[in-house]
C-alpha cells in the first residue's frame, strides 16, 4: 500500500502514523524527519532547510522532492509507504504523480486528518512543547491552509482522498483510519472498468 497522511499541524497525525505503520508493515517516508537528520548532519540540505523550519514555512520544493524520490527509489518502498508530511504543495503533489507514473507505481489513497483550528490552537496551548511558540504555530497553521489544505481538493478530483474526522480518542481515530485504508484495499480489487 502506498498512502499519503495529510492533517494540519497539532492534529494527531504523529500518533496515527505510528499505529498505521504497524498496520501496514511499510516503511515511514517522513519528510519532517529526514529534514531534521539533515539539518542535524549538517548537509548542504540542511543547512539550506534550517531557517525555512525555523520560523514555520515550508522549505523550497526542489529541495523536497529530491529528498523525496531518492528515498521511493530505495528497494523497501518497492511495496508501498507511509507518506507523512509529503506532499504539502500543489507542485509537491504533481511532481509525486510524474514521479510515480514514471516508476509504474500508484497511489492507493490519501487520508486527511481533519481537526478544525480552535481545537488545533487548543491542544498546542495544553501541551506547550517547546517548539510550539504560538507565533510559530500560527504560521504552521498558516501555510497549511494556504499550500497543503489545496491539495485535498487535488486529491478528491482524483477519487483518492478520504477525509476522516480527527476528533475522539487515539483509538476511535485510528478505527477510522484502518476503515479508511480496508476502503482503500476494497477500491483496488473492484475489477477494472473496461467497458468504455
Ligand atoms: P510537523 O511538525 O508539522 O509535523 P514536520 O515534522 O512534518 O512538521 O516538518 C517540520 C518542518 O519541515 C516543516 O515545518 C517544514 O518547514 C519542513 N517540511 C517538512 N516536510 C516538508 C515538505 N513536504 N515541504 C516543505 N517543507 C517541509
Amino acid at each position: 500500500m502506498r498512502i499519503v497522511l495529510i492533517g494540519p499541524p497539532g492534529a494527531g497525525k504523529g500518533t496515527q502514523c505510528q499505529r498505521l505503520l504497524e498496520y501496514l508493515d511499510v516503511p515511514h517516508l517522513s519528510t519532517g524527519e529526514m529534514l531534521r537528520q539533515a539539518v542535524s548532519g549538517g548537509t548542504r540540505e540542511g543547512q539550506q532547510a534550517a531557517s525555512y523550519m525555523e520560523s514555520g514555512q515550508l522549505v523550497p520544493d526542489e529541495l523536497i522532492v529530491g529528498m523525496v524520490s531518492q528515498r521511493l527509489m530505495r528497494p523497501d518502498c518497492r511495496a508501498g509507504c507511509l507518506l507523512d508530511g509529503f506532499p504539502r504543495t500543489l507542485r509537491q503533489a504533481a511532481t509525486l504523480d510524474e514521479f510515480l507514473e514514471r516508476q509504474a507505481m500508484t497511489l492507493d489513497g490519501v487520508i486527511e486528518l481533519a481537526v478544525p483550528r480552535d481545537e488545533l490552537v487548543r491542544r498546542m496551548l495544553l501541551r506547550k512543547r517547546e517548539d510550539d511558540d504560538p507565533e510559530i504555530f500560527s504560521k504552521r497553521i498558516e501555510s497549511y491552509q494556504r499550500q497543503t489544505a489545496p491539495l485535498l481538493d487535488y486529491y478528491a478530483r482524483q477519487g483518492k482522498l478520504k477525509s476522516i474526522d480527527g476528533l475522539g480518542s487515539a483509538e476511535e481515530i485510528f478505527s477510522r483510519v484502518c476503515e479508511a485504508v480496508e476502503g482503500f484495499v476494497a477500491r483496488h480489487d473492484e475489477p477494472e472498468d473496461d467497458s468504455a
